[in-house]
């Protein structure tokens, strides 16, 4: 039941060639969003992953953009905060900063200070698992912050390019690539 239900939302992902640079396959989860009988399967399936991680997190951070259409749908389930990773510059107040090296260049992340608690536990979310380098950037990020990283979690995982390897929280992804 349940690998066939993977088996259908990883049919649903629309795949582009190319995209945005030549040589990257573009998996496109908002195919899945866009079929209204398929997100709820996809809300179903991250939803039981959550609830069975030990111990039970107690907060929900992910990623600007797309990050940011799963982790509320999780918090909002649970019952426990949302608190947002953006790029630099769109987050107000004081915040705290982590600069990571990109394919091309350097990137930074920002959380809003005190927006994690020290000791908390703390689910990531992202659409996807690429090199790792997002991901691994907002645990550095929570750590810094005294948040404790229980798990991320991923809808899609591009299981050649080892992102897994790069982080230091156990990483559970839905659909593997
Ligand atoms: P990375 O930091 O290399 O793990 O890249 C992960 C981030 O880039 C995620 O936030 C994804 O949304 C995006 N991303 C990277 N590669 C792809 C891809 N092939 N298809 C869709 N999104 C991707």
């Amino acid at each position: 039941e349940k690998e066939a239900i993977l088996e259908t939302l990883k049919n649903a992902v629309k795949s582009y060639p190319d995209f945005p640079i030549p040589g990257v396959i573009f998996r496109d989860l908002f195919s899945v969003l866009a079929d209204p009988q398929l997100f709820p399967l996809l809300k179903k399936c991250l939803i039981e992953e959550v609830k069975a991680i030990n111990p039970p997190v107690e907060c929900v951070v992910s990623l600007d953009a797309r990050g940011f259409l799963l982790g509320p749908i999780i918090a909002l389930e649970l019952g426990i905060p949302f608190i947002p990773i953006r790029k630099k510059g769109k987050l107000p107040g004081k915040v705290r900063s982590y600069d990571y090296t990109i394919e091309y260049g350097q990137s930074t992340v920002e959380i809003q200070e005190n927006s994690v608690k020290p000791g908390q536990k703390v689910l990531v979310v992202d659409d996807l698992l690429a090199t790792g380098g997002t991901l691994d950037a907002a645990c550095k990020l929570i750590k810094q912050e005294g948040g404790d990283v229980v798990s991320c979690l991923v809808v899609m995982e591009l299981n050649d390019l080892k992102g897994r390897e790069k982080i230091s929280a156990n990483v559970i992804s839905l659909l593997q690539f």
